[in-house]
């Protein structure tokens, strides 16, 4: 490659969390990268860099769902454990209630 650049921090093959750098694109400082999930995506190379040096879990933006899904089945789940704690009280109280007017 005669294409001069001086952007030798990012290199092909490098990987800045889930993204793997594959290679620069035809537009100046823009990298096509391979996501974790198998998703390419484009990134900057300013936001690359960035992200290189701060360590952050980058990714196509998968990441970021799959947190938010597990903070919604997070929610579900305990949702759903308030609603059973609930119906166990109900049931109690029947059972309670019927055995009252049983000894009566
Ligand atoms: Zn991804």
């Amino acid at each position: 490659m005669a294409k001069k650049r001086g952007q030798s921090a990012l290199q092909p093959g490098m990987r800045i969390g889930y993204l793997e750098l594959l290679e620069e694109t035809n537009q100046w400082g823009k990298w096509n990268c391979c996501c974790g999930c198998g998703n390419i995506v484009v990134r900057d190379y300013s936001s690359l860099l960035r992200s290189k040096e701060k360590g952050a879990l980058s990714s196509c933006g998968c990441l970021m769902q799959y947190r938010q899904l597990d903070a919604q089945i997070k929610q579900a789940r305990e949702k759903q454990l308030k609603v059973t704690k609930e119906l166990a009280r109900l049931l109690d109280l029947k059972v309670m209630i019927e055995k009252q007017k049983a000894s009566r």
